[in-house]
């Protein structure tokens, strides 16, 4: 039997409507909501990701800026934009795209994102209360990985969830939201040993690695659930995943790869920006 698949279109399209009626109501308001994009980098498929999250802001009503720095910026250069995005009033949001250039750690520079605008959750500020249980944004992508689980109904509580990858920007923040929905997290990870005899133990797989094919049938438990995190660009211009075509017929239910947790995370970006707006106007 094949999988049920566990769509993030309904989901996304959702929370982006909620996000533009808040947009709405902030820009009658006088604090039309602002997104920044900062970018230091020729990548295609980060270009790609960026225009999709411009087009999808300005649908909405918010105003995005990409602030494109180039493939040769500085370290310096970068955190000195950041901190004045940071100082600047009118913007809400702040991205830091990936990847950097050499020299340029996302893990130093995201110190420079004001917290209160960290829309992406990438100040270790904002992982380090979000492992605390303290109020901070997510990472978009991780926060996806559970909402969209938790919008198909997803039982969590008490089961054994396998999250394979452990990037500060899935991996673990998505364990610890896992965590806080009281599912049993076990993170794998590169130098993980048998891989499939852990991940077939476990209820729910969250793959989130960038290796098309990684997870196959032989990772998953006949009946579990898999979320696919990945985004592998491929040679004819589409996407994968990291889960092999094989589990279909082996999972009870499987995230496609695009529309799965791709649209919930740019819907969600969008919504902490009108949460930013919100907070900034009430300061
Ligand atoms: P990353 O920083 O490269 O991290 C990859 C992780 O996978 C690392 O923890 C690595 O382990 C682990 N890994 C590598 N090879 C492995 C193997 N053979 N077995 C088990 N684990 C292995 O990547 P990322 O930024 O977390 O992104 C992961 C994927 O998600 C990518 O495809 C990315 O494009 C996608 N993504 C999607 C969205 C979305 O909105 N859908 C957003 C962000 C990212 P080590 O730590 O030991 O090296």
């Amino acid at each position: 039997m094949s999988a049920t698949v566990l769509s993030g279109k309904e989901l996304g399209a959702a929370v982006r409507a909620e996000a533009t009626a808040a947009a709405a109501e902030l820009a009658a308001s006088g604090t039309p909501p602002k997104l920044a994009v900062v970018v230091a980098t020729a990548d295609e498929s980060s270009a790609w990701y960026v225009r999709s999250i411009a087009r999808s802001a300005g649908k909405a009503g918010i105003d995005c800026e990409i602030v494109d720095l180039g493939a040769e910026a500085t370290a310096e250069q970068i955190g000195d934009r950041l901190a004045a995005l940071s100082a600047d009033a009118s913007v809400h949001g702040i991205i830091l795209q990936t990847p950097l250039p050499a020299g340029a750690a996302l893990e130093d520079l995201a110190s420079a994102i004001a917290f209160e605008k960290d829309v992406d959750g990438a100040n270790p500020l904002s992982l380090g209360r979000l492992a605390a249980g303290l109020p901070a944004f997510a990472p978009a992508t991780a926060e996806a990985v559970v909402a969209l689980l938790d919008h198909h109904k997803v039982e969590l509580t008490g089961r054994h969830v396998a999250v394979v990858g452990r990037s500060t920007v899935v991996g673990k923040p998505a364990a610890h939201l896992l965590l806080d929905k009281n599912a049993t997290v076990t993170v794998c990870h590169s130098r993980t040993r048998d891989l499939a005899a852990v991940t077939s133990a476990a209820d729910v797989v969250v793959a989130a690695v960038g290796r098309p094919g990684l997870i196959t049938a032989a990772h998953v438990r006949p009946g579990a659930v898999v979320v696919d995190v990945g985004t592998n660009p491929t040679a004819d211009g589409g996407l994968v995943g990291d889960v092999d075509p094989s589990v279909t017929d082996r999972a009870g239910a499987l995230t496609p790869v695009p529309g799965g947790v791709g649209p919930v995370t740019t819907a969600l970006l969008l919504q902490h920006t009108v949460k930013a707006a919100q907070a900034a106007r009430l300061r």
